[in-house]
């Protein structure tokens, strides 16, 4: 693995693959911090970036969130710079990379890597993205993401006992969440029940997630929103 952030120019491989971790700067309830996504994406793309001899970019810090704004701290930059900031990114990285990966861990990064992605294809880059999550799992800052954070930086957990989440379905929640109103879904900005997670769990699910990402890498099977198709 190169990682950008501690190789000099010389170092760069040629015809490398490249991953971009995609984070989102967002309130994560009342017992994490607002960089979850962020956090979790750059440790997997690091550690399947050591996997696959990658290149591996510094995370991108901030997403598209408008669905999270009504909770003070949250940073989001909107689906249009969003769109201008990865045309750019990947035309960029393209003159040296032979083949770039966007891995998100902000599912509300996914409408717009859906519609760029394809377009950048069309324009001849060999470039594909996927989403971390865990099938079953819930959606925002419930037991997921809490067990992950507490196998990532323990100490950065608050108390999580006493968390109520909204359990909903997320197609229930969905209008409100385009609305940019998720506070009205759930008042602690959980979607999901933290009760119940631990590093234990979190350190299953991050080898879990990294394995799925190393797979549909190597599977290079792209579907039609440009996106890594798992196996199965
Ligand atoms: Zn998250």
């Amino acid at each position: 693995m190169t990682r950008l952030d501690e190789t000099a120019w010389p170092g760069i491989p040629n015809q490398s693959l490249l991953l971009v971790p995609l984070g989102s700067t967002e309130q994560h309830g009342p017992h994490l911090p607002f960089t979850v996504d962020t956090e979790v994406a750059e440790a997997v793309a690091r550690e399947a970036g050591q996997r696959l001899g990658a290149v591996v970019a510094p995370v991108l810090a901030y997403g598209s969130s408008g669905e999270h704004q009504q909770f003070a701290g949250t940073l989001s930059i909107g689906q249009d710079a969003l769109r201008l900031l990865l045309i750019e990114l990947v035309r960029s990285a393209r003159t040296w990379a032979a083949r770039i990966v966007l891995i998100t861990g902000h599912g509300g990064n996914a409408p717009v890597l859906s519609e760029v992605v394809p377009s950048l294809r069309a324009e001849g880059h060999d470039v594909a993205w996927l989403g971390l999550g865990v099938p079953g799992g819930d959606a925002h800052a419930g037991r997921v993401e809490t067990s992950l954070m507490l196998q990532l930086a323990p100490e950065r957990v608050g108390s999580f006992a006493q968390v109520e989440g909204s359990t909903a379905p997320l197609a229930d929640l969905m209008p409100r969440l385009r609305a940019g109103l998720l506070r009205e879904a759930s008042a602690s900005g959980v979607l999901g029940d933290p009760r119940g997670a631990t590093a234990e769990e979190g350190g299953a699910l991050l080898a879990q997630l990294v394995d799925d990402t190393v797979h549909r890498i190597e599977r290079a099977a792209v579907g039609d929103v440009g996106m890594l198709r798992a196996s199965s």
